[in-house]
């Protein structure tokens, strides 16, 4: 394909940082010249060099703070027609959750999507909808999302583990997690889209009106525009959970259940699991929050030295039909094959439930170990190859899970729109793996980034070798090369989306999928 290999450069020697740097007269007349109902700011820009990975810092020259999705176009309308030699590029930044300063832009223009976030009302489309939403801003926190929707008594059918992350930034990946087999992840579940192209154009786009570029932006990892608003589609909300864990020492026994339930509409409202391996004192430990069904066969239930797979799942319930629910899990659970003294249930509210990540996110907080390097690794796996994955990397070359969870669930891709731009494995049914490792600074052992990297690349090394046909979640690579691999069949369609809605490789450098034209 050759699609914008003329205006595109490619990323092979990526080094933005070296041979794009705007001269400050560049930056000075955007200060003058812009007219904006917000602010752009070249003082205090330091946080915008930041993510949740803690590994890649790259400054930008000034921050803006928008106010209006006008402020959005007039930005990237006026770099646009500055051409390509001003050097400078466009980063849309979320809530800036990233792991690898995707959401950043070296001496160019962060574009602070919060801002907008708190700048505009989330509208509740309800009443007399067949098909319920909220149309709200880019930059709103899905948390606020939840909170507000529960004043409607509706909610987002489709989530992340992890609530404080923008609309934006989640559907510019895909946003998956236990409700996803169900409902298909986040871009799975959007009506109509706002979008600031890389030319500053505002479109309107539905799967019927200018499909190809609300596609597009979809997983797009912010490549063809800047989403300033998403109608989100909504469901009445539960307000109870019933929230489970039991055990496996059989992996096989342990997918099996989770595909045999995520194959079920009747089955669960959300269906984790994660892998557990050498741990001390677990289900002493997961009494605190859940009620163990046997507490004298699970006391005898030890951990240590083993490596165990925990099945997470969740039953939603209304006030009032606790006792019809506990009836319908107890079928459910009865068709499981887990160990039987590993039963235990937790009843919480629907936010404490969907909220629970910022739980643990205040503890480590308050130990100083929340702004640490978090060097992780998120691969989708064909449901052929789990088990190959599996034997390759639990407990040979992980021996422990003490740096961070590891979570594997199945989804079942039959059920989602693959129009849109995510890369998942060709097979229907693949695993979500997440090693969400912390590293500790200072630290020379195997908590060490050095280490928990050099395991990762050997993860990946397994992939590669036993041709397990992975594709990364979430993804990361230095040249285009990798990048086309990844994308395979879709790397034309993506590349001629680029030229066609940001001709100028304007948006999203630290994606590092392409360069800015010369
Ligand atoms: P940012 O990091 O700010 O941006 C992410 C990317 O999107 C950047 O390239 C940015 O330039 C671009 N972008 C941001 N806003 C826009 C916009 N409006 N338009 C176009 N492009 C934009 N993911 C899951 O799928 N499931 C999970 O369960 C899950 N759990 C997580 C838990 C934690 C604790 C963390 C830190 C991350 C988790 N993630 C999960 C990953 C998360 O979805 C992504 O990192 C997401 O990008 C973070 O959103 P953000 O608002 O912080 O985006």
């Amino acid at each position: 394909c050759d699609f914008g290999r003329n205006r595109i450069s490619s990323t092979s020697n990526f080094a933005a940082s070296t041979m794009y740097i705007p001269h400050h007269a560049t930056i000075a007349s955007l200060t003058e010249r812009l007219k904006l109902d917000g602010e752009l700011r070249i003082d205090n820009v330091h946080h915008a060099a930041k993510d949740f990975g803690n590994r890649y810092s790259l400054l930008p020259a000034a921050v803006l703070y928008p106010k209006s999705v006008s402020d959005i176009s007039s930005l990237i309308n006026y770099v646009f027609q500055m051409g390509p030699t001003s050097g400078l590029m466009v980063a849309p930044r979320g809530h800036g959750h990233s792991l690898e300063g995707q959401a950043q832009a070296y001496q160019g223009v962060v574009v602070n999507m919060e801002s907008l976030g708190k700048s505009q009302e989330m509208q509740f489309h309800i009443k007399g909808e067949t098909r319920p939403f909220v149309d709200v801003s880019a930059g709103a926190l899905w948390i606020d999302i939840l909170h507000e929707g529960l004043r409607y008594g509706m909610a987002p059918k489709s989530w992340t583990d992890y609530l404080h992350l923008t609309v934006g930034g989640t559907l510019s990946n895909a946003g998956i997690s236990g409700q996803a087999f169900r409902h298909g992840p986040q871009i799975n579940n959007v009506y109509q889209l706002e979008v600031v192209t890389g030319t500053g154009q505002v479109v309107t786009c539905t799967d019927e009106m200018n499909s190809d570029l609300f596609y597009g932006v979809l997983g797009g990892l912010g490549q063809f525009g800047i989403i300033t608003r998403a109608h989100i589609s909504l469901e009445p909300a539960p307000k109870m959970v019933k929230w489970i864990r039991v055990l496996y020492v059989d992996f096989a026994a342990f997918t099996e259940d989770q595909e045999q339930l995520i194959s079920s509409n009747s089955s669960f409202d959300y269906v984790e699991g994660f892998v557990l391996i050498n741990r001390t004192g677990l289900l002493n430990n997961w009494r605190s929050s859940f009620n163990c069904k046997d507490p004298v066969q699970a006391s005898r239930f030890f951990s240590e030295g083993k490596t165990l797979f925990c099945l997470e799942i969740a039953k939603y319930f209304k006030e009032g039909d606790a006792e019809t629910t506990d009836q319908k899990i107890e079928g459910l659970l009865s068709k499981l094959n887990y160990n039987e003294s590993t039963l235990f249930i937790s009843e919480v509210s629907y936010v404490e439930f969907l909220d629970r990540v910022h739980v643990s996110e205040l503890k480590l907080q308050e130990k100083g170990l929340w702004d640490v390097p978090h060097p992780w690794l998120n691969l989708l796996v064909p449901k052929s190859k789990i088990h190959k994955f599996a034997s390759e990397v639990f407990g040979k070359i992980l021996t422990d899970t003490s740096n961070g969870p590891i979570l594997i669930y199945p989804v079942d891709k039959s059920r989602w729109n693959t129009k849109t731009s995510m890369v998942t494995p060709k097979e229907d049914v693949f695993y979500l793996v997440a090693f969400l490792s912390s590293a500790m600074p200072s630290s020379t052992g195997k908590d060490s980034l050095e280490y928990i990297l050099s395991q990762n690349r050997r993860i990946l090394d397994v992939c590669e070798t036993a041709n397990l046909e992975t594709k990364q979640y979430l993804p990361h690579y230095s040249t285009q090369e990798e990048w086309k691999r990844h994308f395979g069949s879709q790397w034309e369609v993506f590349v001629r989306r680029k030229f066609t809605y940001d001709p100028l490789a304007i948006l999203t450098p630290g994606q590092r999928i392409f360069q800015k034209a010369t």
